[in-house]
């Protein structure tokens, strides 16, 4: 399983595929993209190989900012409805999860009562949860950071919000996520090599960390909100 995520101003759908391509290795059942092409977000996905993905994806939109996932099921069956990204009830946020949510019955149980649920999976309840937060809060940033700090379990997280053009939401757990730094654009993968066609400068997240990615800057915070400084490395992969 794998997460990639693009924001740029290129076309995001042919690095997320191509990301997904190279993830493959990591083994999964399904995969999906969501792209927000201005203010509406078009969203792809198939159970089975990256290869019928690109076949699905309608290549006639353009989109600067996109995430996309390969599925290995550990809550639901392998099928296109409980392949990711998911969509929030309204249908304003996205999300991808590599992981395993252990509370998100409770959750569930406990924040999200009457709420019609789209899959099987324990990644819904998250971005369940981010929207009920966000209208609460009224803003996106503090939202995440709420609901992520009731996470228990392993997470990698990216979202996106079809009210902000400019930010890719990211969160990590005790899965690989890795930030790659480029010039006018930047890249959210749980492996560089799914993305050095793009770049060679990756920044290390640490877990319970919390990350906003915009095109040109990236803002990591720990789960209370102090920003945190790290220089990134050159990934030395040959291709
Ligand atoms: N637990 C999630 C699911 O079953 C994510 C699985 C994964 O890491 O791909 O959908």
């Amino acid at each position: 399983c794998g997460i990639v995520g693009y924001i740029g101003y290129n076309d995001s759908k042919e690095i997320l595929l191509n990301g997904l391509e190279k993830l493959e290795y990591r083994g999964y059942d399904s995969a999906g993209i969501a792209e927000l092409d201005h203010d509406h977000i078009n969203v792809f996905k198939v159970k089975g190989r990256i290869a019928a993905l690109r076949q699905r994806v309608d290549d006639t939109t353009v989109s600067t900012l996109g995430i996309g996932h390969t599925r290995w099921a550990t809550h639901g069956k392998p099928s296109a409805e409980n392949a990711h990204p998911h969509q929030s009830a309204s249908g304003r946020f996205m999300l991808v999860h590599n992981g395993v949510i252990e509370n998100y019955q409770e959750l569930k149980k406990e924040y999200l009562d009457g709420i019609a649920f789209g899959s099987e999976t324990d990644s819904e309840i998250i971005v369940q949860l981010i929207e009920k937060n966000a209208e609460k809060y009224r803003d996106t940033t503090k939202a995440f950071r709420q609901t992520i700090s009731l996470l228990k379990g392993s997470y990698a997280i990216g979202l996106i919000d079809k009210q902000d053009r400019d930010t890719i939401y990211v969160a990590k757990n005790k899965s690989p996520l890795l930030i790659g730094l480029g010039d006018g654009f930047n890249v959210v993968t749980s492996d560089a090599m799914a993305t050095l066609k793009e770049t060679d400068q990756y920044l290390e997240i640490f877990d319970q960390e919390i990350v906003l990615v915009n095109r040109n800057f990236v803002n990591v915070q720990k789960l209370d909100g102090t920003a945190v400084h790290r220089s990134p490395y050159t990934a030395q992969i040959d291709l």
